[in-house]
């Protein structure tokens, strides 16, 4: 999530041990985190239920851990303890390991997930996930892929290679892991432990209402991932977040736009950051395949787009590059006729960025312009500031947990 990053002491992560473990032997098992229903059925089949009790077992299986957000087998006391045992033998309900989490002063909160796959010689796969409370929401900002393929010039995670992509049940299951510590699942009710001065949702009953696919990576060039694992946040028996509380932001993606539209049915993000194919190319190398003309073709065609639902430009402010009052005529120009809002993103700088973050008011000067010209303009407050929580650079700056607090917060999770 590019939220502006400010070098302040990072808050350590508090840690309540309630179990001492000396050993842990991951298990050897696969996680059902992330099936499909049919997937789940296939499981099921796999484990000797008949099949005219699967489509009752996936059912409940999906209660279990969709609404209810349990996090073994023990806990699914509508299936016979036979039933269970068997589940516990074959698989697990394991979500991507909590390598740090970290609580700002203002709410948010920043977890470093470790992935499977480790590669001999290599650090094992990491990504970010990022929540940040307000008022009348909690977003959740998911991670796609480790690391990126495209190379746009003021990202972070640009300067990091593709490790690899994130599968249904990683996206889906960031989704499940901020609710097991916001104690966000059906029947839990309990609010953030550091609630203090911190932000918090005060409408609607959930912690976790709006998602964006904001994290690393880019969400289109791991489309069917990301499109199983919306398909699961989206699930009315399950999460149930409505699509249009959903948005992937793409750098432009051209060809795979319409199939958001068309197949996963979420709100629309587009990092647009300059009105000139010149300027583009510069800062989105991705523009010299799809130019500017033809992506905003691509957004004048989303369905369903009404001044209820609009696309959302985004554009990051960057001084002397793209933020004249000239750019900012330039944007309304090219985005005439789309039902639209425009976000504009302060720069976050990291280290060794060639650019520097616009100064205040020229941001305000821009905002203001794009304001009158009818658009609604919010800057992005910048948030997490004590615990850097901004994209693609929190991995870097994370602290680390030591063996013990990751034993202690995994026994935790086990028993909560
Ligand atoms: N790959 C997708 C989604 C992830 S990036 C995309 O590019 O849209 C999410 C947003 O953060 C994008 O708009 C991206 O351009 C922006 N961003 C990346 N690095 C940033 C930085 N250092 N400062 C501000 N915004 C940044
Ligand atoms: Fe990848 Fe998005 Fe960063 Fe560009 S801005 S490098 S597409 S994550």
């Amino acid at each position: 999530m590019p939220l502006s990053a400010t070098p302040a002491a990072a808050a350590a992560p508090a840690f309540v041990e309630k179990a001492a473990l000396t050993t842990y032997v991951a298990p050897n098992k696969p996680s059902l985190v992330g099936l499909s229903r049919a997937e789940l059925a296939e499981a099921f089949a796999g484990i000797g239920v008949p099949p005219a009790q699967l489509k009752m077992r996936v059912q409940q299986l999906w209660h279990w851990l969709y609404v209810r957000g349990a996090q073994n087998f023990d806990a699914m006391t509508s299936m016979s303890k036979e039933l269970r045992a068997e589940l516990d033998r074959h698989f697990t309900l394991a979500r991507p390991e909590i390598m740090a989490e970290q609580i700002s002063a203002d709410g948010t909160r920043k977890w470093l997930l470790r992935l499977t796959g480790d590669h001999p010689g290599l650090p094992p796969p990491e990504v970010e996930c990022v929540y940040i409370p307000e008022t009348d929401r909690g977003t959740l900002c998911v991670s796609s892929q480790v690391g990126c393929t495209l190379n746009c010039s003021f990202c972070h995670t640009g300067t990091q290679r593709l490790v690899r992509n994130l599968t249904a049940g990683e996206i889906a299951g960031q989704v499940m892991i901020a609710r097991d510590r916001l104690g966000d699942w059906v029947g839990q009710g309990s609010r953030p432990a550091s609630d203090g001065a911190a932000v918090v949702p005060t409408e609607g009953s959930r912690l976790v209402s709006n998602i964006v696919m904001m994290g690393m990576g880019e969400p289109l060039y791991n489309f069917e991932a990301v499109h199983d694992a919306l398909a699961i946040v989206a699930d009315n028996e399950g999460i149930a977040i409505s699509k249009r509380r959903i948005t992937l932001s793409t750098s432009g993606v051209v060809p795979l736009i319409p199939r958001v539209g068309a197949e996963i049915g979420c709100m629309l993000a587009v990092s647009l950051h300059a009105v000139s194919d010149t300027v583009r190319n510069e800062l989105v190398p991705l523009n010299r395949k799809y130019p500017i003309a033809e992506l905003l073709a691509a957004c004048r065609a989303y369905p369903g787009l009404t001044n209820a639902k609009r696309i959302t430009f985004e554009y990051v402010m960057l001084k002397g590059v793209n933020d004249s009052i000239a750019d900012a005529k330039g944007l309304i120009r090219l985005i005439k006729g789309i039902p639209a809002k425009i976000n504009l993103i302060p720069f976050n700088p990291w280290p060794g960025s060639r650019y520097e973050c616009s100064d205040w008011d020229q941001i305000e000067r821009f905002s203001e312009y794009v304001f009158k010209a009818g658009y609604s303009s919010p800057v992005r407050t910048p948030r997490g500031r004590d615990i850097l929580a901004a994209c693609g650079q929190l991995k870097s700056t994370t602290e680390k947990l030591s063996a013990r607090e990751r034993l202690a917060l995994r026994a935790m999770a086990m028993t909560e």
